[in-house]
């Protein structure tokens, strides 16, 4: 260990020196002057040697540090040099050396730190940027011809005149590079993936501010790689928008979302993408992040154009059908719940619209939907939808902005452009529209919750040309009312309260019964009879009608075959069915055990069909009239006239008889419309073999104008009301109207 030079031992010694010195003076003043100057002399001696001293101390004392500094260093777990810049000193620490394969003793290799620094010739310019950078890079190839790069701190530790030590510590970077590179060609390898997949990605950690792959820029020709949310937004379709705003609010987005939307793209034509995105979560480590693929299924979906086209298109106004306008209403009305927006669903129906279908021809009904829809369409506002429900009934769906009459104000306006459609051919018709309408999400739990109540305000004005009426919740009472209407059914079928009425049916020619057709009557225990209107469309839309169908298909067939047993000449015995009956497979079957059982010839039974039912599915509906036709039974059409049909339908349908709707006849002595309608559908019937019956003959007049148009048979309060079996035995019994009289059996 260096001794070091202490001043405050050589003050004190002065100090007692000088003591010492006057001390001896006081005691021996004769000598005292030669003492002093001796005294004086020695400190004149003494301060040279010290300073002296002091001096070659200084001098010597830095080489020490240095040592001890590179002593403390050599272990150092970072590169490092000590270096003077008259290059008098040189060290290089372990770590260092290794690094450069020098063995030898530092400081005979002063090359070595230039070789660290990397630098071939050393010159006053490579010194000032080695000294001047806080982080001076170099780069070399170490003996093993590895590339090393290390990131250089240089500080100065002590700098004496002219002479300056420095201590340069090193990063190594040759791993980080590596890593670097690695990543680089990661990078450029997933986004070459990318591109070549043509598959766009936006992520952001914020949801204000995202970052596009390149590829999405390039598919969007966007200025940059950072895009605002709004500037995404703006790129979205103006009628996706409100699915998009939906599909991304939602807080649940842990799964994967898909949504297929346009967007605008880089030729500035709007293509559509499917946008598969999530949100996954931050950790302690890592920001949230959310986004996703983007990728163009224009293609995809123009293939799929056709078959949307026969899914989702309808094919006599081309506007979106039912199926369209369920999907399209349930995601808006998802999005309206999640962004808190509202729409309203607008069901219109056109007036009269069978009397323009029969009257004017089929295509010109079709002409007149298509006008309607084209007028609808104009209606549409961003986001909104306007589709053909079915026969003549239409919807509307409207962005609701807190304006409570505009249900009302645009109905009338779409009634304003309708009433001009009647020129020409339909200048005698009143061309006009009713609707119902209700909003959404307020008045449903469901898209189809909304329209259904939307539909039972349209409900309950009809009657009324061109109303317009709202969905009240009061109106749900009469709803609630039918849950409970629908227990008590329930309870008297179980308690046989359902009964069959008969209705005769007269045969014009010969003014004879030819049949009667079955109506169900539910007799409660007080006595009141409730008419099947009253409980039919409710046990429709329940699982009732299957019961009460069966009882009617079994009780119709036995009472028949008793009448016949009872020595009564046979004749038709007509029942109804409803739509949910007629779409059962085994409906066949059914029909089939029925004639079994009650031993009755097929040929005395009539099943009667709506045209609407019929319609639903007509290739099925073909297909199920067939089978019982095999059977043997006959098929009538009834309340033809009502429903959106044409007489065309009259070819496919494989029915016997034809039944012409009441409300063709009611007014028939005063209406020459209805009087041409009736004629020519007997007319065309009668060429294709199918038998007529006018249903709700009231009078003689009524009676002869049919007979004259060439209908085969009536029926109507002119000749019964529908009633009791005993009853109407009692009226075969009476003699004149039945065919050959009771038998006297
Ligand atoms: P529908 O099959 O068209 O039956 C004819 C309806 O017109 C009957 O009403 C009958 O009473 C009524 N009617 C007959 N002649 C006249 C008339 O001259 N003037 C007037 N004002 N009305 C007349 P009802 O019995 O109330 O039946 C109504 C509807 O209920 C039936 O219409 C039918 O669609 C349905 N229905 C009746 N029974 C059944 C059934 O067993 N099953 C099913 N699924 N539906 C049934
Ligand atoms: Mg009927
Ligand atoms: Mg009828």
């Amino acid at each position: 260990m260096r001794r070091r030079f202490n001043p405050l031992a050589a003050a004190l010694i002065i100090v007692a020196l000088s003591t010492l010195v006057i001390g001896y003076c006081i005691f021996n003043p004769s000598l005292a002057k030669v003492t002093l100057i001796i005294y004086t002399c020695t400190m004149v001696c003494a301060t040279l040697i010290l300073a002296l001293s002091t001096w070659i101390y200084r001098k010597r004392s830095t080489s020490l540090d240095e040592k001890e500094l590179t002593k403390v260093t050599e272990n150092l777990n970072t590169e490092l040099i000590i270096w003077a810049n008259d290059f008098s000193y040189v060290f290089i620490n372990k770590k260092l050396r290794d690094l450069l394969g020098i063995t030898a003793e530092y400081s005979d290799k002063k090359e070595g730190v230039w070789t660290a620094f990397g630098i071939n010739t050393p010159d006053l310019t490579a010194i000032d940027k080695i000294l001047e950078s806080n982080s001076y890079e170099s780069s070399f190839r170490n003996p093993q011809g590895i590339l090393v790069t290390i990131a250089w701190s240089t500080s100065l530790v002590k700098r004496y005149k002219k002479r300056s030590i420095y201590v340069s510590t090193g990063f190594n970077l040759t791993e980080l590079k590596k890593m670097r590179v690695n990543l680089a060609s990661a990078n450029d390898f997933f986004n070459s993936s990318m591109e070549l997949a043509e598959i766009g990605l936006i992520m952001s950690t914020d949801r204000k501010i995202y970052r596009a792959s390149p590829e999405l820029v390039r598919m969007l020709g966007l200025k940059s790689s950072t895009i605002s949310a709004n500037e995404f937004r703006s790129l979205v379709h103006p009628n996706d928008r409100i699915q998009f705003d939906g599909a991304i609010k939602n807080n649940n987005l842990s799964e994967i979302k898909n949504i297929e939307m346009r967007l605008r793209s880089a030729d500035g034509t709007y293509r559509w993408y499917s946008h598969r995105f999530k949100s996954i979560p931050g950790t302690g480590n890592t920001l949230p992040l959310f986004g996703g693929a983007v990728i163009d299924v224009t293609q995809e979906h123009e293939k799929d154009i056709l078959i949307e086209r026969l899914a989702y298109i309808d094919e006599v106004t081309e506007i979106a059908n039912r199926n369209k306008l369920v999907v399209t209403g349930q995601e808006i009305y998802d999005s309206c719940k999640i962004l808190g927006y509202s729409f309203w669903i607008i069901v219109l129906d056109i007036d009269r619209f069978h009397i323009i279908n029969d009257t004017c021809g089929y295509n010109n009904g079709n002409y007149v939907l298509k006008n309607f829809a084209h007028i609808l369409y104009k209606f549409v506002t961003p986001g909104g939808l306007a589709a053909r429900i079915s026969g003549d009934n239409f919807a509307l769906l409207l962005r609701d902005y807190g304006d409570e009459e505009m249900p009302t104000r645009t109905v009338k306006s779409i009634q304003d452009e309708f009433s001009k459609l009647a020129v020409d051919e339909f200048a005698s018709i009143n061309l006009c529209c009713s609707a119902g309408y209700s909003k959404m999400p307020e008045d449903g739990s469901s898209f189809l919750d909304v329209m259904e109540h939307a539909e039972f305000a349209l409900k309950s004005s009809s009657g009324t040309n061109g109303s317009i009426c709202g969905y009240e919740p009061s109106m749900h009472d009469s709803i609630i009312g039918n849950t409970e209407l629908e227990k008590s059914l329930a309870l008297a079928i179980d308690n046989n309260e359902l009964q069959l009425f008969y209705q005769p049916k007269i045969d014009l020619a010969s003014g004879k019964i030819m049949g009667v057709e079955a109506l169900i009557r539910w007799i409660k225990p007080d006595g009141t009879i409730v008419k099947p209107d009253d409980f039919v469309p409710i046990a429709e839309s329940s699982h009732l009608i299957g019961k009460i169908s069966e009882f009617v298909l079994n009780e119709g067939c036995r009472q028949n075959k008793l009448w016949q047993k009872m020595g009564y000449p046979p004749i038709v015995m007509s029942i109804n069915f409803a739509s949910s009956d007629f779409y059962q497979t085994d409906l066949k079957d059914k029909v089939f055990e029925a004639l079994a059982r009650s031993a009755l010839n097929p040929q005395w039974l009539e099943v009667e069909l709506t045209e609407t039912l019929a319609l639903s599915d007509i290739d099925f509906a073909v297909d199920q009239m067939n089978k019982l036709r095999d059977l043997g039974v006959k098929l009538a059409m009834d309340d033809f006239g009502t429903g959106y049909s044409s007489l065309s339908y009259l070819q496919i349908l494989p029915i016997t008889l034809l039944k012409l709707d009441r409300s063709f006849i009611t007014d028939i002595e005063h209406d020459n419309i209805a009087y041409e309608i009736v004629s020519a559908v007997i007319r065309i019937a009668k060429s294709k073999k199918i038998e007529t019956i006018a249903e709700g003959i009231e009078n003689k007049v009524q009676e002869s104008i049919l007979r004259m148009a060439g209908c085969d048979y009536a029926q109507g309060y002119l000749y019964g009301k529908p009633m009791p079996p005993e009853k109407i035995q009692e009226y075969f019994d009476s003699g004149s109207k039945y065919p050959y009289g009771k038998s006297s059996k």
